[in-house]
């Protein structure tokens, strides 16, 4: 992907773990790579569809010294932040903020962190059985919204029998293409956290919930950690969860089954 790249820009700024280099402040360098598409920007020259460096940098400058950070990885992660914000074309960020004059009495050019943060297309899928079902859908929408998740297609809500043997009241299930540019741990636990907000406890495997949040698909990866499974490992065989997707992904190719989501629905159990 083309690239925009600004190298060694200086900021004097407040962040450190010591009372002194709050106080005191000192240099801070960050380097920023920034991956979009220049296509039409070259072709019509037009600044509009680009992103002005000499901008870029005043709001690096002064994004940097709004705050004090304990550490320079919250720094670099607010700057992204910030950065995915203040710019929708970028799909990729690369930012390592380097602090030559950290207080470290030994010979070393400097310490710096380095992250990097892409944009994933990620389907969701929602359900809830107890209490304001749709307002319960509702929420969790817009917090997810708050947190760096950005709504790309909802599909329609459809009731739904209960799956897994417990005795309980229907689901009201929706499934939603998000693009987001939280690492998928990340993006977990801000799910997680929504439910928990949302006055989810854990106490019936498949039982009733105020509100379920699982990762279906983050386009074509695969992830198996101990607590983060994608492909989610019952998609495939949950008519509840094929069925709004359907609407919104019919042509989606799970990368497990190697199958469309409009053949996965064909071939599952309703
Ligand atoms: P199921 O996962 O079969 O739909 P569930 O949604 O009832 O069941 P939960 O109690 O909500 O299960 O989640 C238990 C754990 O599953 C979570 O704490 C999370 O760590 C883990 N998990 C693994 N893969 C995923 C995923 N793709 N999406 C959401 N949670 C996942
Ligand atoms: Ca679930
Ligand atoms: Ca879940």
């Amino acid at each position: 992907m083309d690239q925009l790249r600004i190298k060694d820009l200086e900021v004097y700024a407040y962040h450190g773990l010591f009372g002194a280099e709050k106080e005191l402040g000192q240099r801070f360098v960050l380097d920023v790579i920034l991956d979009y598409d220049m296509t039409q920007a070259a072709k019509t020259d037009d600044l509009t569809a680009s992103i002005h460096y000499g901008e870029l940098a005043q709001d690096l400058t002064h994004w940097c010294q709004e705050g004090k950070e304990d550490l320079i990885e919250t720094l670099a992660y607010k700057l992204i932040d910030r950065i995915f914000l203040a710019h929708p074309l970028v799909q990729k960020v690369s930012l390592e903020v380097k602090k030559p004059w950290a207080p470290v009495p030994l010979p070393l050019e400097t310490c710096s962190v380095k992250l990097v943060r892409q944009k994933r297309r990620v389907l969701i899928g929602l359900g809830s059985n107890q209490g304001d079902r749709a307002a319960n859908l509702d929420a969790a929408l817009a917090k997810m919204a708050e947190q760096h998740i950005r709504l790309v297609q909802a599909s329609g809500r459809i009731e739904t029998e209960p799956w897994g043997g417990v005795e309980q009241d229907p689901f009201l299930n929706q499934a939603v293409e998000v693009e987001s540019w939280l690492a998928p741990q990340d993006l977990l636990q801000t799910l997680l956290a929504i439910e928990a907000d949302l006055g989810r406890v854990r106490e019936v495997k498949w039982g009733p919930r105020v509100i379920d949040l699982d990762i279906l698909y983050i386009g074509q990866e695969e992830i198996y950690s101990p607590d983060l499974i994608v492909p989610h490992p019952y998609a495939a065989e949950r008519a509840f969860v094929l069925q709004p997707l359907l609407e919104i992904a019919p042509h989606f190719v799970d990368p497990v089954r190697r199958k469309s989501i409009r053949q996965l629905w064909e071939a599952v159990e309703k």
